[in-house]
């Protein structure tokens, strides 16, 4: 074909019957809310079958299958084998659920389409609005700086990556950290989450730079452990720039002693970063406020929205108490980007000066109008609701005579196992193996699993504003049958 001949035949990925597609975006919605509406009918987990697997493994579409019929394959194949996090008796991992106009409005947001890396247009104003609203939420000052990330490990990364950048005496953007004239240094508990890990690797400082401090019996950091730490490895000539303290470990919730590792942070000229990929949440009830009151000393804070503020995927935030610091640590403006005075290409700081992404999409909407819709004290009452469940959860447990709790329950995370006098511990741990595929295979529920101090522990993280109490006496009723039958 020929210029002339394309350009007389112009095509689009618009549909050509608007109609046709606005019946079928009716059909889908009412699809959704039905699917949405009878949650609790169906398995809270259920095994994909081998010739869906297949349907899912088709060769490269050529020719046009039309709207219609790749929907009814997602209805076939798709759509009735979720992860399960939005089941009721979820508490897999640390997973939210997701909210119906948060469903909605990820439909918005592809319908503007914004990239909202930065320029002059709403979504940017939204995203300022919603960070403003987080610092307010977690006691964060509103002069400090923030960018909303895919979730909680590329906010860790974000806030190490300032923290390294900061807390070095030389241009290390320049230089690389092979100018430290020693090896860099991080200190967080045992129990921190493994995002960190990974980021302190990206950051090019080696794991071996990552030391992790033993905890307490309550699985918290220990910090005269870390005080120690931090003097040898001043001795040895090593740099030490970082303390993480995590504000709800994922393993059973502990809350590591923040206000006394911002003060070790402060007396030794340290970074202070916060973990608080949930926990941080907790933040907003009265009755927690003391027990998180140092993560607001944090210099940076990372956290989801998409855990305990219930916002489908994916939503998570990094807060920067440094503006500067923040920005230096990420600013390049190239030609292409300069900022104008007026124009598209005016607008507020450029959010690609603030991370590592520059095309952005818009996840503030879904954050803005789940807000907007249920306001503030809405979410203080169903995290309050779920702590108040994993305290049910852990008395059924302790009620139960084959049931044991395996850690103390601090917050929303409930570990425990089904014991036997008959049994070894390595016995016990294939039990308990078993009895945790059995709920899931069966579709009763969905915790999983952790080993503590050598234990295989079954670990139910409530981040779920589904679940009811009887769903609690469901789980603890089905582990105990389940346990027994694995017996056999
Ligand atoms: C979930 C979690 C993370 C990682 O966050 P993602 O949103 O999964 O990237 C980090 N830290 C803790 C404590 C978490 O629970």
């Amino acid at each position: 074909m020929n210029l002339d001949e394309i350009l007389q035949h112009e095509e689009t990925l618009d549909p050509q019957d608007w109609q046709a597609m606005r019946s079928l975006g009716h059909r889908m919605v009412d699809d959704m809310i039905t699917y949405l509406q009878t949650l609790r009918e169906r398995p809270a987990w259920q095994p994909i079958p081998q010739q869906v697997k297949e349907r899912l493994h088709q060769p490269l579409p050529q020719q046009p299958e039309g709207a219609e019929v790749a929907y009814q394959d997602f209805l076939e194949n798709v759509l009735p084998y979720p992860h399960g996090n939005i089941h009721p008796r979820y508490w897999g991992f640390v997973n939210g659920t997701g909210t119906v106009l948060g469903m909605f409005a990820e439909m918005l947001a592809a319908a503007m389409n914004p990239n909202v890396g930065g320029a002059d247009h709403s979504a940017v104003y939204v995203e300022r609005q919603v960070l403003d609203w987080c610092k307010e939420m977690l006691g964060y000052p509103p002069e400090a700086s923030g960018i909303l990330v895919s979730g909680g490990s590329m906010a860790n990364l974000l806030g190490l990556a300032v923290a390294r950048n900061t807390k070095t005496d030389f241009d290390i953007r320049t230089e690389g950290v092979r100018a430290a004239p020693g090896m860099m240094t991080v200190y967080c508990s045992s129990e921190t989450h493994s995002s960190v890990q990974k980021a302190v690797e990206l950051l090019g400082l080696g794991n071996k730079a990552l030391r992790k401090v033993p905890m307490d019996r309550e699985y918290r950091l220990d910090s005269a452990h870390l005080e120690k730490m931090i003097a040898e490895d001043r001795q040895a000539g090593y740099l030490p720039f970082c303390v993480v303290g995590t504000a709800g470990t994922v393993n059973t919730g502990a809350i590591d002693p923040l206000n006394r590792l911002a003060d070790i942070c402060r007396r030794e000229g340290l970074w202070f970063h916060v973990d608080g990929a949930f926990g941080s949440l907790a933040a907003l009830l009265p009755e927690m406020r003391d027990r998180l009151s140092g993560m607001a000393r944090a210099d940076s804070l990372a956290f989801d929205l998409h855990k305990w503020m219930y916002l489908p995927y994916e939503a998570g935030c990094v807060l920067v108490k440094s503006k500067a610091a923040h920005e230096k640590a990420f600013a390049v403006v190239p030609a292409y980007l300069a900022k104008h005075e007026r124009g598209l290409m005016a607008g507020p700081e450029w959010f690609a000066n603030y991370g590592i992404q520059l095309t952005r999409g818009f996840r503030a909407l879904k954050a803005w109008l789940v807000l907007k819709e249920h306001g503030l004290d809405k979410f203080r009452r169903l995290i309050r609701q779920n702590i108040a469940q994993a305290q049910y959860l852990a008395s059924l447990v302790e009620k139960s005579e084959s049931l044991k709790l395996l850690a103390p329950v601090p917050l929303n995370v409930v570990c425990f196992r089904f014991t036997s006098a008959r049994l070894d511990e390595k016995a016990l741990n294939e039990l308990n193996r078993e009895l945790l595929m059995e709920l899931h295979e069966r579709g009763i529920a969905v915790p999983t699993s952790t080993v503590l101090q050598g234990k295989y522990a079954l670990r139910v993280a409530i981040t779920n504003h589904r679940s009811r109490k009887e769903d609690f006496e469901t789980l603890v009723r089905e582990a105990e049958r389940l346990g027994k039958e694995c017996l056999q």
